[in-house]
């Protein structure tokens, strides 16, 4: 097993037919990754420029923000080959790291558009290490790389913002992160959705469980499941079905739900919110988005968390406002 920290540069397109624009939104034209083993040492390098083949024309901001040299770009490899060239690269048992996850879902809708085999045919595990830093800062939102990096100490000693540097940083980043940190580094990757109940997702810490759902055609098809609009406590209960767990701890399943006192509001386009009060844990409260695939399927990503006294109030005062428009 290998951490294979990447990242990509790409270009947006101007103009562009909405067929391709939708299949292709952004075209990759770089590559740069860093190779650590088990223990996080630097064992490799990968960087490589990507000749354009859809859009031609470099968006301004793009080419300033890279410092695009004249020549650079024309000088790059069709992405076919560079995409095989770097796969290979990284070797039968990658673990991919990147920083945030649209890395992921863009290099596999490049991968698509051009006709090459998926990384995989089923949600996969990979380290999302802006997620694992804002889990150390202990705070949700997404911070910026070069933050993370002035926060750390590290030193700069690579530009930023070029494919390269930045899966670098990013790597000296998840080097430096606490153990018990990088032990939690459960994200799934859900360009292909789970294709059965048995591959369904529930990702599980202390006080809270996040599920992720098989592919539905119909929005209003999840809303009225009622395997995902019940709510357990993530302390004590947990759904009977069969499910994928990931992390330490075991899963309670076949524990009581519970009745839900504040029931399901919210915009089915945004975030929904239920809550329940579980007899000894207290406030349990539940979001539901309702996420699209790059099958443009629909599936139902559900955080359950045990919730202060405070926040379930803040929750009611919110349902109340809801049903009074
Ligand atoms: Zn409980």
């Amino acid at each position: 097993m290998e951490f294979i920290v990447f990242d990509l540069e790409w270009n947006q397109p101007e103009g562009a037919d909405e067929e391709v624009r939708h299949a292709i939104p952004f075209e990759i034209i770089e590559i740069g990754a860093v190779k650590l083993d088990k223990e996080l040492n630097l064992i490799g390098k990968f960087s490589q420029m990507i000749r354009p083949q859809v859009y031609k024309e470099i968006n301004w901001r793009i080419r300033k923000m890279l410092n695009l040299q004249p020549g650079e770009l024309e000088r790059g490899r069709p992405f076919t080959e560079v995409a095989e060239e770097f796969l290979a690269w990284c070797g039968s048992d990658p673990v991919f790291c990147t920083w945030g996850g649209q890395d992921l879902t863009e290099l596999q809708r490049n991968l698509a558009y051009f006709d090459m085999p998926p990384l995989a045919e089923k949600p996969f595990e990979y380290v999302d290490v802006q997620k694992l830093y804002a889990r150390k800062m202990g705070e949700k939102r997404q911070f910026s790389l070069e933050s993370a990096v002035d926060e750390m100490g590290i030193e700069k000693d690579v530009a930023f913002h070029r494919a390269f540097s930045d899966a670098y940083y990013t790597g000296m980043i998840l080097r430096a992160l606490p153990e018990d940190i990088r032990r939690t580094s459960a994200a799934y990757d859900l360009y292909r959705l789970p294709g059965s109940r048995e591959e369904e997702i529930y990702l599980r810490s202390e006080d809270s469980y996040t599920f992720y759902s098989q592919g539905y055609d119909d929005r209003n098809d999840i809303i009225n499941d009622a395997r995902i609009t019940t709510i357990w406590c993530p302390r004590c209960g947990g759904p009977s079905t069969k499910g994928r767990f990931s992390g330490d701890m075991s899963f309670a399943t076949g524990g009581r739900s519970l009745k839900r006192r504040i029931k399901w509001f919210g915009h089915m386009g945004r975030t929904m919110h239920a809550a329940g009060i579980c007899p000894e844990h207290g406030p349990v409260i539940s979001a539901l988005k309702i996420r699209t695939a790059g099958n443009g399927k629909y599936f139902a990503e559900k955080t359950t968390s045990c919730a202060s006294r405070e926040e379930y109030d803040k929750l009611t005062e919110q349902k109340q406002k809801s049903d009074a428009k």
